[in-house]
Order: structure tokens, then C-alpha cells, then sequence
């Protein structure tokens, strides 16, 4: 191959001729993003291309003086803002023509072979005005049928504590009047933006399974499953990284996460692959930030490396490639957040291990490109090993997709419960949970993390939640399948005063042993 480029540099170079070489187009796929639609043909070998001068901006003609079919190749449909697509002969060679409804900023770049695909030309239409999606799906995928949302703009929903005034009574009932609950003020308290990431698309399927399952379906569908119950959640919105079937640059979905819709919270979603099919469970990843070689696992470390590869499957151009200076920088103030995107990653740990087998008990670090955005916190999730079999039957079932959104829902939530970001809705709640409880005299002795953002603020509303004299305790005995976390949960109280109320080094309780809880 060598020998033949440096016969080919030569000729050139002595101004000779060059031989034709045929290079066959084998097949021509197209993909729809909102900004744009993409179209990728599949040939044998690098291909000469030329933009045609007699281009119009609704009309692409690119030149490939080289090319032919074998035979009939299938073209796509004409979806909007596709027109029509046609190949034609020009020459010796072949036109491709690209007829567009709205005006287009061409793209052309070539991709070299890799494990999934060979020599690709990739001809991205960027269009002026972004067009939601209807539908992108190109291959049949166990994709939620939730309407396609190009952006959400956070909205404050109003939290109206449930009162026993509020419900109608059947009889008149003589009571003393409470005080009305307090509302949160919508206009100080914020959303906290949950940006979901459905890994791969488009032209990168992510992990294969051996039934031909693809990652990027199984991820995207997990990810209309978090983000409804996101939304669905006071004080918690979501947005989608990717709302159907097409490839975004990694560096580039962190972006529209931060930047487009400022993003508190960065969820990549991912299921697995090893060449070991017995290889399962679940995983949560944080950012290494001692550079990308570094991880605390070599499962971590070749993890992360699988994932970034994403941009050369995928297809990303050069242009959009990766910032060496902006990755440095992201590492600097990463580390800012890292803390608590392990807090979350742990709390999200917790709640899979209830539901799966976890691939790692801990949070594992490596150098993921995705998770490199300062200012948020970002971890990727991988749902489960798509190279297990049995792993891929529950990765394409509808109820384990919903459990695992579930997890990763009940996670983040419980998150923002513990950590309240000020400003927040959680903030708010902790805000009125600390007027109602009598303070207690019992020193706390819990060290909790700082919050996100203001640390003095937040710190103070959360020592405000501090246990109810022992006057106001249950008696509670562990039964078979409770764990600590969802003891506290139901009991609304937080994992700390459990912990510091009982004694407890760590989160392991018995079956039998019973726990003193503060009722408030
Ligand atoms: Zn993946």
C-alpha cells in the first residue's frame, strides 16, 4: 500500500497521468440530525471528489471523476430537506446530485476504513434554520414513541404540597387551621437541567449484539425513558443530547449540553460490549483526570478508549475534531466537579445494584472525551454488557429499559435531595424541612461534601436537617431485601442521621436488626 502511494506521489510529482483506478460506491446511507442531514457513501478506496462550480445553494453537484457502481445502488428517500438524491455517470466517473428544499452549507470530508465500515465519503448539508426531527429512525429499534423535542426550555413546574385541606371532606371536620404549606417562589428557585447523552448513532451503532442488537437504539430508548421521568420530577427538567438515529461528535455533545441547554448534570448512556460473552453487569464511569492513559481499572481504561472512538466510526470532520487546548482547560476545572459527579455516580450505583448485577461496585474512573465539560457534573452509565446474551434479551425489553431509567432517575434524585444545589427546588424543601424539625442536641458527625455551587448556603440548609429528638423515633426492624438507602428513602430521612442515629460505620444492616428512625 505503501509502495503504491509513493509510486502515486511520484507520478504526480513528475506530472505524469495518473492510471485510473476505479473506486466502486457500494452503497449510499443518509442520516438526519436537527442542524443537519448527512449523507455517507460507502466505497472501495480513497475517492478524488470535486464540489462542481455549476453547485447552486439548493443544489449540490460534487464531481467523482473516479467512481462507478457495480450496480444498482439504493438512494435515499427524499426526506426534508432532501429533495432528491441521484447518482449519474459524468465522464468515466459519477455525479453525485443533491436537491434541497432549503438552502445548504456543504460538508465534504473522507473517512478512513475502521473496524465497522470502509473508505467513506462524507457529504454533511448544514442547514440555516434547524428542522425537528419527526422521525430519523432508519433501522427498526425498540425506540420509545416520544414526540421528538429539539430543545426544552426549563420551566419551573409549581409544587403544590398535597394538604388534607386540599382534598373534600365528606363530612364537616372541626380542626385547628394549619398554616398554609409554603410554595416555592418560583422565580428564586430553578430547574436543575438533567442533559441525558444516548451514546453512538447514525453511522456509529455502538456495541453489536449477537442478535444483531445495536447499542445506539437500546441507549436512546433508555434515555426517552430518564427523560420523562425527569421531567416528570418537581425541581428536575431533561434534555436530550441526540433525539434520533444520527451521529453527534463527543466533544460536540458536551457542548450542546452546556452550552445550549446549561446543563447541571451530564448522563451519557451506554451499554457494553467484551469479547468474553459472559462478561455482565452494570457500571457507572467518572472522569480521570490524570490524563487519558490513566484509570482506576484496566476494564476503565479500555472502556474509555472503545468510547472515544466514537468520533472516527461516527464520522466526525475534522472541524469538529477535538480541542487539545479546550481538553486541557476542561481538565483544570473538571476536578471542580468531580467530587460530585462520584456522589452521584455512587448514589446511581446503589439503585442499579438493586436491579442488576453491577460490572464494578465502585465508580470507575477513566479519560472519557464525553465527560470532559467543566461546570457540570458528567458520568456515563453502561446499562449492561449487549455481548451477553441474556444481558441483550433485558437490554431490548421495554421494562428493563424503564428500570434502568428508573435507577439512574431515583439516583440523580436522591443526589439533589442530599446535595441541594442552591437556588434549588431541593434547596427550597430542605429550606422547609429545617423550620419544621426541632433541632437536636446530638452533635452531628457526618461530614458532608460541599455543595455545587455555594457551599455556605447549601451547608447550612443541610445541617438544618439534622435528626428529631429520640422522643420522636421508630423502632424499625431490616427486613429480607431492604438496604440502608431505601430505608432512608421511605422514611424521608437522610442516609447521615441514619447512619450517625445508629451507630453505623458503614451502610451495612442485618436482616433483624432494627434501626432507631426520626419520624418528623
Ligand atoms: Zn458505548
Amino acid at each position: 500500500m505503501r509502495v503504491l502511494l509513493r509510486c502515486l506521489i511520484l507520478m504526480l510529482a513528475s506530472g505524469l497521468a495518473l492510471p485510473v483506478l476505479a473506486v466502486d460506491i457500494t452503497a449510499v446511507r443518509s442520516w438526519r440530525a436537527p442542524d443537519n442531514t448527512r449523507l455517507v457513501l460507502d466505497l472501495s478506496g480513497p475517492v478524488a471528489h470535486q464540489l462542481s462550480p455549476d453547485s447552486t445553494p439548493a443544489r449540490l453537484i460534487i464531481e467523482l471523476p473516479d467512481a462507478r457502481t457495480a450496480g444498482p445502488i439504493a438512494l435515499p428517500a427524499a426526506i426534508a430537506p432532501l429533495k432528491s438524491v441521484r447518482l449519474e455517470k459524468s465522464g468515466q466517473g459519477q455525479r453525485l446530485v443533491i436537491d434541497t428544499l432549503q438552502e445548504v452549507t456543504p460538508r465534504v470530508f473522507q473517512l478512513p476504513p475502521n473496524e465497522k465500515y470502509s473508505q467513506r465519503l462524507v457529504v454533511d448539508l448544514l442547514l440555516k434554520v434547524p428542522v425537528p426531527i419527526a422521525s430519523t429512525v432508519t433501522e427498526a429499534a425498540p425506540v420509545a414513541k416520544v414526540p421528538d423535542q429539539v430543545t426544552s426550555i426549563p420551566v419551573m413546574r409549581p409544587v403544590e404540597p398535597v394538604t388534607p385541606a386540599a382534598k373534600p371532606a365528606e363530612k364537616p371536620v372541626i380542626s385547628v387551621p394549619e398554616p398554609a404549606p409554603e410554595k416555592p417562589d418560583q422565580r428564586r428557585y430553578r430547574n436543575i437541567v438533567v442533559a441525558i447523552d444516548a451514546g453512538h448513532g447514525g453511522e456509529d451503532p455502538g456495541a453489536i449484539g449477537a442478535k444483531g442488537t445495536h447499542e445506539k437504539n437500546v441507549t436512546l430508548a433508555i434515555a426517552r425513558e430518564l427523560e420523562a421521568m425527569l421531567k416528570a420530577e418537581p425541581g428536575l427538567t431533561a434534555v436530550l443530547t441526540r433525539t434520533g438515529d444520527y451521529f453527534i461528535p463527543l466533544q460536540e455533545r458536551r457542548r450542546i449540553a452546556r452550552y445550549q441547554h446549561k446543563a447541571d448534570i451530564f448522563i451519557s448512556i451506554h451499554a457494553d460490549a467484551a469479547e468474553n460473552r459472559a462478561a455482565k453487569g452494570a457500571s457507572v464511569f467518572a472522569l480521570s483526570l490524570k490524563g487519558a492513559g490513566t484509570a482506576t481499572s484496566r476494564f476503565a481504561r479500555m472502556l474509555a478508549e472503545r468510547e472515544n472512538r466514537s468520533d472516527l466510526i461516527g464520522g466526525a470532520s475534522i472541524e469538529s475534531g477535538d480541542d487539545t487546548l479546550r481538553n486541557v482547560l476542561a481538565d483544570m476545572v473538571v476536578a471542580g466537579s468531580l467530587d460530585h459527579s462520584l456522589h452521584m455516580g455512587r448514589n446511581i450505583i446503589d439503585r442499579l445494584g438493586g436491579l442488576t448485577s453491577l460490572h464494578s461496585k465502585r465508580v470507575e474512573q477513566a479519560g472519557f472525551a464525553v465527560l470532559k465539560e467543566p461546570g457540570m457534573m458528567s458520568l456515563l452509565v453502561e446499562t449492561g454488557f449487549i455481548s451477553n446474551p441474556q444481558e441483550e434479551e433485558n437490554l431490548i425489553s421495554k421494562e428493563h429499559q424503564r428500570e434502568l431509567a428508573r435507577a439512574i432517575f431515583e439516583g440523580v434524585l436522591r443526589y439533589n435531595q442530599r446535595y441541594p444545589a442552591p437556588d434549588s427546588y431541593f434547596a427550597w424543601q430542605a429550606e422547609q424541612r429545617s423550620k419544621k424539625t426541632v433541632i437536636a442536641s446530638a452533635p452531628r458527625v457526618e461530614k458532608k461534601p460541599e455543595p455545587v455551587r455555594d457551599s455556605t448556603r447549601a451547608e447550612a440548609l443541610m445541617s438544618g436537617q439534622s435528626g428529631a429528638p429520640e422522643s420522636k423515633m421508630i423502632r424499625y426492624r431490616i427486613a429480607p431485601g431492604d438496604n440502608l438507602t431505601r430505608i432512608a428513602d421511605r422514611h424521608q430521612v437522610s442516609l447521615a442521621d441514619l447512619r450517625s442515629l445508629n451507630n453505623l460505620q458503614d451502610d451495612t444492616v442485618k436482616i433483624g436488626q432494627t434501626l432507631k428512625i426520626p419520624v418528623n
